[in-house]
């Protein structure tokens, strides 16, 4: 996906989407230049780590001036392949799978869901946010296109589903089932618990209070 993306760490590679809905936000507004204080202040990342991260891009903020947005604009969108549409199906149109096929991904970046899949007879056949819901038995003949899953099946199907996903040649997994799922070493996986996040924040809060003070 990312041709340069060994030249970059990957904890500046995962703010590439970040910086990149953020500049294109500011673009479609039609500004040219941004500080990396304004970007830092508005995306909540210390202006230091925006720096270090653009100059991994070759693009040096000059004092007063601050970055060129459609310089880092035109990197973003090679680096990230953004010139190229990522199809992506859906498995299991719960409540959270027909939250995602009713949002639109594609207005900031050039991710869809194309298809999306379900075992209930009564959800086959809909289509929900112009997306239609297929039997989870037609899951192999229609993947021929798509290298991205998203998962939002129970927990007991997850690693079922999983497997199959594999060997119908998925290569990436957006896993919203708090199943721990096991794949190859090749095959990328993403979990988000969004339960777990939640507790998470909750115990910060609780236990890390931020102060003013605080960077
Ligand atoms: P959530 O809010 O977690 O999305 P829910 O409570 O609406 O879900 P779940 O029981 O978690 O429903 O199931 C999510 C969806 O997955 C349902 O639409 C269900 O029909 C579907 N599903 C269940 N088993 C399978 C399977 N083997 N393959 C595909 N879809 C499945």
């Amino acid at each position: 996906m990312m041709s340069n993306q060994h030249k970059i760490p990957q904890a500046t590679a995962k703010r590439l989407p970040l910086y990149y809905r953020f500049l294109n936000n500011l673009h479609i507004q039609g500004k040219s230049r941004v500080s990396s204080k304004e970007l830092s202040d508005a995306i909540k990342v210390d202006s230091a780590t925006i720096r270090r991260d653009f100059s991994y891009f070759g693009a040096l903020g000059k004092k007063g001036y601050g970055y060129n947005v459609e310089y880092l604009l035109g990197f973003f969108r090679k680096t990230l392949d953004q010139d190229e549409n990522t199809p992506v199906a859906l498995i299991g149109v719960g409540n959270l799978g027909t939250a995602f096929l009713n949002y639109n991904f594609t207005k900031n970046n050039n991710t869809k869901i194309e298809i999306a899949f379900d075992a209930d007879k009564r959800k086959v056949g809909n289509t929900i946010g112009d997306i239609q819901v297929h039997h989870i038995d037609e899951l192999e003949d229609h993947l021929d296109k798509i290298s991205v899953a998203i998962l939002t099946v129970p927990v007991s199907e997850a690693q079922n589903i999983t497997d199959r996903l594999v060997d119908a040649g998925i290569s990436g997994i957006l896993n919203f089932t708090p199943a721990r799922i096991t794949v190859p070493d090749s095959i990328r996986v993403h979990h988000i618990d969004l339960a777990v996040e939640l507790q998470s924040l909750v115990y910060f809060m609780k236990h890390y209070p931020l102060n003013d003070d605080e960077d």
